[in-house]
């Protein structure tokens, strides 16, 4: 039978958001938690692949706008799938943002508030879920950072993760995409993996966080960041402020910087192409769920940041979400076996080419995965269902957050910054942050850089969006960070000696 073809949506994003008629919301629809399993009976099962791209900057995506033509198969999987254009991680950091997405929870709820604080056993996860379900799971990670002592290895029954030595002959924290994906197609080929069972697939993805020395890619990446392309948008984003003045006077120097960042995206999109590729030659493709997710972004001196974990603007939260659920079977993309990367290898998903402009937290992949994975009838409320009527999801407020350092740990990340709570909300056009150094409210339609704070503008938006963040801080109270978490103190020296320091810094 010859394949159905569909029309290929446009590659290109519409405006990102859009206006709120209203501020107001249903304030306590982030509380609702998933209950357990029920005792009906799911009427299907489909395996689950969970891709997440550690230090994934949203826009370093074809999909969501980049000119520099780097993530080809991350873009064939957008124009399958749903794109959710406005998807925020919690927080700017691997730990905690991971946990969201495998609890459904806020960190404030989850407790990881920091990478120094695992995450509880007696949290529900992703993971644990679909085991209980019958899927057999394997995680595999790119970074020490989510090893088991983490907390976030629970409910996965295969595992694999760094396990070479660096020069010094220290454990080596991360490990190359490359690894990864031979992993996680050897455990899928293999004969480990329970055939009789669907399964869960997670696979993370280091490559694009910074290391000691810089950005690293394998062998001829670099090359094929486009320097021209490059330069265009770094002279942009330096024209709209979004640079201090350091930096947007030395721009062809920085971009080095960029384009060893874009270099390791890269191939890190050539390693995701290679596993999904391995799903649709294993057969699996159309019986599979697929979701990508960024924990973070990273700030490449946007704001004065260079990497991530101290700011919560957009180059560090707005994140890649992806999701790819099967759709009608052999339905193909048109022109896409002359244009595209996996032509009619990767059949069209449910909705694809959907482009979702409403901002949603991390939070809600949950939900979407259970009710697309088993069916289950309590997590009809996801963002999947509206989207299925032709609607937009409900425009709930998206809460993100500053890690909760102690004083020691956040000063050691720089002089400059001031330490406390540091929250903000992002509620349709409209983001607001309150920290210790005051309010600031950007409109992200006519600021998309965050370069204007119109907070005395806006006076009652302020006011409104306040008073959510603060409703919000008030349900999930923690106190005021810096108990320095409750790893360890051998996790502790592990974090320290993988880079994540503050092992030792309470005791300057
Ligand atoms: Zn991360």
């Amino acid at each position: 039978m010859a394949p159905r073809r569909i029309p290929a949506a446009p590659a290109v994003p519409t405006e990102p958001g859009r206006v709120l008629a209203t501020l107001a919301v249903a304030a306590l629809a982030w509380t609702a938690v998933l209950a357990g399993c029920g005792d009906a009976t799911p009427v299907a099962r489909r395996n689950v692949v969970v891709i997440t791209t550690d230090t994934t900057r949203a826009d370093v995506l074809g999909a969501y706008g980049s000119a520099l033509g780097l993530t080809p198969y991350l873009d064939a999987l957008a124009r399958r799938g749903v794109v959710f254009e406005r998807a925020y991680a919690p927080m700017a950091q691997t730990l905690p943002s991971h946990a969201t997405l495998f609890t459904g929870l806020p960190p404030r709820a989850h407790g990881s508030l920091e990478n120094h604080y695992q995450l509880d056993e007696r949290v529900e996860t992703l993971a644990e879920r679909l085991a209980a379900e019958g899927f057999h799971t394997a995680g595999f990670i790119g970074a020490l950072v989510l090893e088991p002592p983490s907390g976030i290895a629970q409910g996965f029954e295969a595992w694999t993760q760094p396990a070479g030595a660096n020069q010094k002959g220290m454990r080596s924290p991360d490990r190359a995409a490359s690894e990864v994906t031979d992993d996680a197609l050897a455990w899928l080929n293999g004969t480990e993996r329970r055939r009789d069972a669907p399964f869960f697939i997670w696979a993370h993805y280091f490559d694009p966080h910074r290391e000691e020395g810089g950005y690293q890619s394998p062998e001829g990446f670099k090359q094929r960041v486009p320097g021209e392309a490059l330069m265009t948008m770094l002279e942009e984003r330096a024209t709209s402020g979004q640079f201090p003045p350091e930096v947007a006077g030395r721009l062809r120097w920085f971009a080095e910087e960029w384009r060893g960042y874009a270099a390791a995206v890269a191939a890190m999109d050539e390693q995701i192409g290679r596993l999904v590729d391995g799903l649709a030659a294993a057969g699996l493709f159309e019986e599979t769920v697929i979701v990508v997710a960024g924990d973070h972004g990273e700030g490449l001196m946007e704001h004065g940041e260079l990497q991530h974990g101290v700011n919560i603007f957009e180059e560090l939260v707005h994140v890649p979400l992806i999701v790819l659920a099967p759709g009608d079977a052999g339905a193909v993309l048109e022109g896409a076996a002359l244009d595209d990367v996996v032509g009619a290898r990767w059949p069209a998903g449910e909705m694809a080419g959907r482009r979702v402009a409403t901002a949603v937290g991390l939070e809600q992949v949950l939900p979407m995965l259970l009710l697309l994975a088993v069916a289950d009838e309590d997590a009809d409320e996801s963002l999947w269902t509206p989207l299925r009527k032709g609607a937009e999801p409900r425009p709930d407020p998206v809460f993100i957050e500053r890690p909760h350092y102690t004083q020691a740990r956040l000063e050691s990340r720089g002089p400059k910054y001031t330490w406390g709570v540091l929250a903000g909300v992002v509620l349709g056009r409209y983001k607001l942050l309150d920290g210790p150094d005051g309010v600031e409210l950007y409109d992200l339609v006519d600021d998309p850089g965050e370069t204007r704070n119109v907070s005395r503008d806006h006076p009652q938006t302020v006011q409104r969006m306040r008073s959510l963040l603060n409703q919000w801080t008030e349900i999930h109270r923690t106190g005021e960070p810096g108990s320095g978490g409750n790893v360890s103190a051998e996790r502790a020296a592990t974090l320290e000696q993988l880079g994540y320091g503050g092992a030792v810094e309470e005791g300057r």
